[in-house]
């Protein structure tokens, strides 16, 4: 599928107006987003082309920011997203090390990108786990999912036990949604927690469609945070609803909950993403927290 049209400066300023305007209202000095995707040009074309395939989600899934990277990165710019990852994840063994040796070089030429990585239960995973830490990972990502690995892999305990000790965040996808795996789902990652408790692990897309499960969690465990990714948006209410009754939970839970986008990869303009978090009528505290304060706080920014 070719590229989706670029917008004239015009275009770019008329779609960020409503953004910034979005946190300005909130007294923010702009947004963190903890889950965006940039990835050497190749794989992302491999990621977009499963997407137009309709496998994803089962349903039509039209990407919105099929641009070129540098487009991407200024219109990030342009919604006042002060930080955002970079995350990416293998498929299958003998990747990971060459798509952080990627992420490394894009942030290092990139200063609002946080500096990401990744892993996969193979031999080595350690070791480039531990060099990765060192030059400066801020941010892993782990997809449970597209890995199609146990995350109790005995190759991935040295990993976890590593993150859990330098205190660097681990954005995992778990939840069964869209898809599930056969390690999908609350259990497998619970048994990583049980063994590390003291990780910080950001759950991505609000777990779904596990929401109540992977809220539990987050009572258990002072390190256990969820991402926004796609949740309450008109999208993911048809293929995953929040149920109205766990409402109170996300209150609760307001130090733990970061925005997330999937930016770019996203069937509808960022800014639904921002409307969707809006219209739960949590009050302006609440969206504080989540667009931009507790990620700052856990990224140390
Ligand atoms: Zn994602």
């Amino acid at each position: 599928m070719p590229d989706t049209p670029v917008p004239d400066e015009a275009g770019i300023l008329a779609e960020a107006g409503p953004v910034t305007a979005f946190w300005r209202d909130l007294g923010l000095p702009g947004l963190v987003d903890v889950h965006a995707h940039f990835m050497p040009p190749n794989v992302l074309a491999k990621v977009w082309a499963f997407f137009d395939s309709g496998r994803a989600a089962g349903q039509e899934w039209p990407i919105v920011y099929r641009w070129p990277q540098a487009e991407r990165v200024a219109l990030l710019r342009a919604f006042g997203v002060r930080r955002f990852n970079t995350l990416l994840y293998p498929h299958k063994p003998g990747m990971a090390a060459w798509l952080n040796a990627w992420a490394a070089g894009f942030a290092a030429r990139t200063p609002d990108a946080l500096h990401s990585a990744t892993f996969f239960p193979e031999p080595g995973a350690g070791a480039y786990v531990a060099e990765a830490i060192g030059a400066g990972a801020r941010l892993f990502k782990a997809h449970v999912q597209v890995g199609g690995y146990d995350p109790r892999d005995p190759l991935l305990d040295p990993v976890w036990g590593m993150l859990a000790e330098a205190r660097v965040p681990v954005v995992v996808h778990c939840g069964s949604g869209p898809r599930p795996g056969p390690y999908t789902g609350p259990e497998p990652i619970s048994g990583v927690l049980a063994r590390h408790a003291r990780l910080m692990m950001i759950i991505a897309h609000l777990g779904a469609p596990e929401y109540h499960e992977f809220l539990d969690l987050t009572r258990r465990y002072p390190g256990v945070h969820l991402d926004t990714t796609m949740a309450f948006t008109d999208f993911m209410e048809r293929v995953a609803p929040f149920p109205a009754a766990l409402r109170p939970r996300l209150a609760a839970a307001a130090d733990r909950i970061l925005l997330g986008s999937d930016f770019p990869n996203i069937p509808y303009r960022y800014l639904h993403q921002l409307q969707a978090l809006a219209r739960l009528d949590l009050g302006p505290d609440w969206l504080r927290a989540v667009c931009h304060d507790n990620a700052a706080r856990l990224l140390g920014l």
